[in-house]
């Protein structure tokens, strides 16, 4: 058998390969709640849903999309922030045989326009403030149907319907509900708990080749476009993830959920691994640091997966020595590099772990982690997870593999890898090679089989000649006292080819000046890596998960130029 590097830090408790459930993701919802059906699934303000609550409303969902005609692979856009309605509706598509578009509540009219046309969606599920934009772009897609939600209109609880009231039912006797739509394609989410019936037409799902989601990514890097992932790909990467947190049992733990369930990243470390770990989700609509720190403290949640930009909105908030947040235990932190100087702040805060991970859209999304409670290295994104090979190459082109140590582009193989983007062969072909998927991020590995991000390739910037990884730069103002937040580009300059600029956010009262921020670089950096420009914001622009969005602001600053 093949071993890895990596493996010999792997303790007992995890296996280099797992057997899969080679089954449809919704399916797990099930089982879940065959084991479990009184524990509560979801709290949302301030309300609780058990699982087999949850689970009667996705079947009826189900089967009200069934009822509008929805076939196998049908497409169902779901705009929504985290609330009830996203976690039924997602389940509910896939139970009905669909494919799930998530878009973000953000989009404009433009943005949402471009992905409900390239992915051909039929149907969408949007909160109510959302459907003026929903509305205007309709007739230029192929949407037919709008299901709209208010965001405490979730389906009313129903009462006493405890054990033994769920059964293993056969699905087939499927009756079409009774449409009270108004507008001819227009349906209150408040009318499918009323009209609809709970038997969904059984879809035959193959589960490595079925589609479940169209998830859109490229939007900070380039022009938006459909990753293709599987049930499988998502059930996989969110059995590594339970491995992964071995000391996590079923059915005790409280989910934190402030990552957003339509970034592929909120979706399986907490939608799904919760729903399949039986934990609690607690479901946050919007990030509001103090909210959230009341939350901590009330529902004392177990597990808070996040991205560094979270973690620094809580510790930097004023109030945080007046919450108790020690219910904490364990949290994956992904999407962005994690300053170190964050990572111990917040475990000395919760008394809980926090370690870094890594992962894209692409690979569902997790390929590696630091071991919560085994080896773990400061700075480095950790060891790549079951079944996951990672290798370090010089190109895609030549696939000539690095030395240890030696930087390269990071490529990743494993059952998480998506099957391509959704019609767009050539696109594929750049990324995928021989099952490896290239990650676009620069890197290495060390002698101990840990990996490390040194950048993006596309944002490295080269100046007078030298390559310079932002990364590195952000990572030394991170360490200044005085800096909240920071993030280094690279804009044209005459003579250098490319300079190097820094963004940032100064904690509250600091009063740092550029002077001393160029000192405190120049002691800690080589010359050339020196930021020539600062800018003092006080904030700066990000995703939805928190990835601060460099190329924005490089943008904006080219647009002044050109005004100027
Ligand atoms: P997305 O597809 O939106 O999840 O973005 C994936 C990208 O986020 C990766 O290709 C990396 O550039 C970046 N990323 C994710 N995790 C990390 C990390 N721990 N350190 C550095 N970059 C990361």
């Amino acid at each position: 058998k093949d071993t890895k590097l990596w493996y010999q830090h792997y303790p007992e408790e995890i296996a280099p390969s797992i057997d899969y459930d080679e089954k449809p993701l919704h399916e797990f919802l099930q089982n879940t709640t065959e084991k479990y059906p009184n524990l509560q699934a979801l709290h949302f303000m301030g309300k609780e849903l058990t699982f087999h609550q949850l689970l009667f409303q996705t079947e009826k969902t189900a089967n009200y999309l069934q009822g509008l005609g929805l076939q196998k692979g049908d497409r169902v856009a779901i705009m929504l922030p985290n609330t009830p309605q996203s976690v039924i509706g997602y389940y509910a598509a896939m139970m009905a045989g669909a494919i799930v578009v998530q878009t973000n509540p953000l989009y404009t009219e433009r943005e949402l326009e471009y992905q409900l046309k390239d992915s051909g969606a039929k149907m969408i599920i949007c909160l109510d403030v959302l459907f003026p934009r929903v509305k205007k772009v309709k007739d230029k897609t192929d949407v037919e149907h709008i299901i709209v939600t208010g965001i405490k209109d979730y389906l009313p609880f129903p009462k006493n319907m405890a054990y033994p009231f769920i059964q293993k039912k056969e699905y087939g006797k499927f009756e079409k509900p009774a449409h009270n739509s108004y507008g001819g394609h227009v349906h209150q989410w408040g009318n499918i708990l009323k009209e609809a019936g709970r038997d969904v037409k059984k879809v035959e799902i193959d589960p490595k080749e079925d589609i479940a989601l169209l998830q859109y990514t490229g939007g900070t890097t380039g022009y938006p476009k459909g990753v293709m992932l599987t049930h499988f790909n998502l059930v996989a990467n969110t059995q590594m993830s339970q491995q992964w947190m071995y000391k996590i049992k079923e059915g005790e733990d409280i989910t934190l959920g402030v990552l957003p369930f339509f970034h592929v990243y909120g979706m399986t470390a907490v939608m799904n691994l919760s729903i399949m770990m039986a934990t609690k989700m607690i479901l946050i609509p919007q990030f509001k640091a103090e909210e959230i720190l009341k939350t901590i403290e009330k529902e004392k949640p177990t597990l808070f997966p996040g991205a560094p930009t979270i973690y620094i909105g809580l510790l930097n908030h004023p109030k945080l020595k007046d919450y108790d947040v020690s219910s904490i235990k364990a949290c994956i932190s992904g999407s962005a590099p994690l300053p170190v100087e964050v990572q111990e702040q917040f475990e000395k805060e919760t008394g809980g772990k926090l370690v870094e991970g890594y992962g894209l859209t692409e690979s569902s999304p997790v390929t590696h982690a630091n071991l919560l409670w085994d080896k773990r290295v400061n700075g480095s994104i950790g060891l790549p997870w079951p079944d996951t090979d990672a290798k370090i190459f010089d190109s895609a082109d030549n696939m000539e593999e690095m030395k240890i140590n030696e930087v390269g582009e990071l490529a990743v193989k494993g059952p998480q890898v998506m099957k391509g983007y959704w019609n767009r062969p050539e696109e594929t072909n750049q990324v995928l090679k021989d099952g490896w998927l290239f990650t676009g991020d620069m890197g290495y590995m060390d002698e101990e089989g840990f990996f490390y991000i040194v950048d993006r390739k596309k944002d490295m910037i080269i100046a007078g000649g030298y390559n310079i990884y932002p990364r590195e730069v952000e990572e030394v103002l991170y360490e200044h006292e005085a800096v909240q937040e920071a993030t280094v580009a690279g804009i044209p300059d005459p003579y250098r080819g490319e300079t190097v600029k820094a963004y940032v956010v100064i904690k509250e009262g600091s009063g740092v000046t550029e002077e001393e921020l160029d000192k405190f670089c120049r002691k800690n950096l080589a010359a050339y890596k020196v930021p020539r420009i600062y800018e003092f914001r006080d904030e700066l622009p990000k995703t939805a998960v928190g990835k601060i969005l460099r190329r924005q602001l490089v943008e904006e600053d080219k647009a002044k130029a050109k005004q100027e």
